[in-house]
């Protein structure tokens, strides 16, 4: 069985070697991620390169997802670079009139200057991922006089995080701007927009992807609190393409403890909204220095697939860790084992909802009847992967192919759960001949065999999006045209 929950891995100096790249590859990841945190324009254009060149040599189709910096708030730096060690309950200050270089034991500069506007005497700010906890007492000038609630070592450029969210610094800062014309240019499949506050953020950085002359579809990080307020989470969903469960920054806003109730939730309702959704954050962690996962880690990678998330994804797993592929193979083993769990193959989803299109009431009529006959696997003939996008929201063991002659369609689709891009192109007239050209392209991967039942989906006038309107169900072997 093939495995449907995708697997996306974040490039970086840890898969740079030619050997690495191949053998992340042939485990199997679907999508790369470049992460604008880190690297030079230069760099990513060159990985991007790498990946796609290696990918087509091994005859495989690779997503492209670059995930845009955001307003990462941080501290500025210490004195002579060194780290200061903060005791539990002394006092230490965030003031934005420190020097860059100038930090100390008793206070630090702050890259993000807004933030004495944002916080109130009893916030709690969490530095460096929430290692380090600090207590507002009050708020003077651009000064914020705090109490160290937790301790521990402090370094340069750290994060901060406001407990419960609610700072204001906009989704999208400058080098971001900068950024998405490099994406456009790198002709990304997808854009992941850090720390959006509301669907205005997505819209927006959507409107710059395009005037750039990028096509690629938009994700939403879900990682700042007020994202999640009813209402707002579901206009962010609408507004996206793909939703990525951050649960990095969003942990250390909301508590690490809120997390599992919040992804379960935005699974579902990303798919109930028929929008694809990634799982992210130290899925794999203790495989950057450790071969296998921890039991723990295996546990969490089989619950967001029984969960129904169309990706499990890795970080510094694979940017930076030591065993990149061995990351991506423990992922694909735990995936297609949770996959093989009967209520990931049945659904009741959508059951009772009106279809707004065609092309959509195709797709889920598809399903119900590959669900309840049994086909063995379904040809979308498609042009944007629409139909495939519908299907895949619906829980089914059946593989969806997208056949499809457009390069960007393909590299879409390999997102999406249960969806297996193929280059396809017919230069048929005749409506038996696609259908055939369709099943035998299916027969020569060995999707199918003789007497299996196949379903197609296509539209009567190809070369049209949003077209589809036949649904065909097919036994293998009787679909030569000479034989009917
Ligand atoms: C996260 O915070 O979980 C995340 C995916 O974002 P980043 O890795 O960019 O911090």
């Amino acid at each position: 069985m093939q495995r449907r929950t995708k697997i996306v891995a974040t490039l970086g100096p840890a898969t740079d070697d030619p050997k690495v790249m191949d053998k992340i590859i042939e485990a199997g990841v679907d999508v790369v991620r470049i992460n604008f945190s880190h690297g030079s324009p230069e760099e990513h254009a060159e990985r991007v390169e790498k990946v796609r060149n290696r990918a087509r040599a091994h005859g495989r189709q690779v997503g492209v997802l670059c995930d845009l910096q955001g307003p990462k708030i941080r501290i500025e730096r210490f004195k002579d670079g060194k780290k200061v060690d903060l005791k539990e309950g002394q006092p230490f200050a965030l003031d934005i009139n420190v020097p860059g270089d100038g930090g100390d034991e008793t206070q630090v500069g702050l890259a993000y200057k807004s933030l004495p506007d944002d916080v109130k005497r009893g916030d709690t700010l969490l530095l460096d991922d929430g290692r380090i906890v600090l207590w507002v007492e009050e708020v003077t000038g651009g000064r914020i006089n705090c109490k160290v609630v937790v301790g521990g070592l402090l370094s340069d450029k750290k994060g901060i995080n406001l407990q419960g969210g609610g700072l204001s610094a906009p989704a999208l800062t400058d080098k971001d701007r900068v950024d998405i014309k490099t994406a456009a240019e790198l002709r990304a499949d997808y854009v992941a927009l850090s720390f959006p506050r509301c669907a205005e953020d997505v819209n927006e950085c959507r409107e710059l992807l395009r005037k750039a002359g990028g096509h690629g579809g938009i994700v939403a990080k879900i990682e700042r609190a007020e994202a999640l307020v009813s209402g707002i989470i579901d206009e962010i969903i609408a507004a996206s393409d793909v939703i990525m469960i951050a649960r990095g920054d969003l942990g250390v806003e909301i508590g690490d403890a809120a997390l599992p109730p919040v992804q379960k939730e935005l699974i579902t309702k990303s798919r109930d909204m028929n929008k694809v959704v990634i799982t992210a954050t130290q899925m794999m962690e203790s495989m950057i220095e450790s071969p296998i996962p921890t039991r723990a880690e295996v546990f969490d990678v089989a619950n967001a697939v029984l969960d129904g998330t169309d990706a499990v994804m890795l970080s510094a797993e694979t940017a930076a860790g030591k065993y990149p592929d061995l990351a991506i193979n423990a992922m694909d083993r735990i995936c297609r084992e949770a996959e093989k769990q009967r209520d990931v193959i049945r659904s009741t989803h959508r059951i009772d909802t009106e279809f707004k299109f065609i092309d959509e009431a195709i797709a889920m009529a598809s399903m119900y009847t590959a669900n309840h006959l049994r086909v063995k696997a379904i040809a979308a003939l498609t042009e944007s992967g629409a139909t495939t996008l519908w299907m895949s929201r619906i829980s089914s063991g059946i593989p969806i192919y997208a056949l499809t002659s457009h390069v960007e369609t393909r590299r879409k689709v390999t997102l999406y759960r249960g969806v297996y891009p193929v280059s396809f192109q017919s230069e048929a007239n005749d409506t038996m001949m696609v259908n055939k050209e369709a099943v035998d392209e299916l027969l020569r991967r060995g999707a199918v065999r003789e007497g299996d039942l196949v379903i197609i989906t296509k539209g009567d006038l190809t070369g049209v999006p949003g077209g589809t309107n036949v649904m065909k169900v097919i036994r293998v072997g009787e679909h030569d045209v000479a034989a009917v």
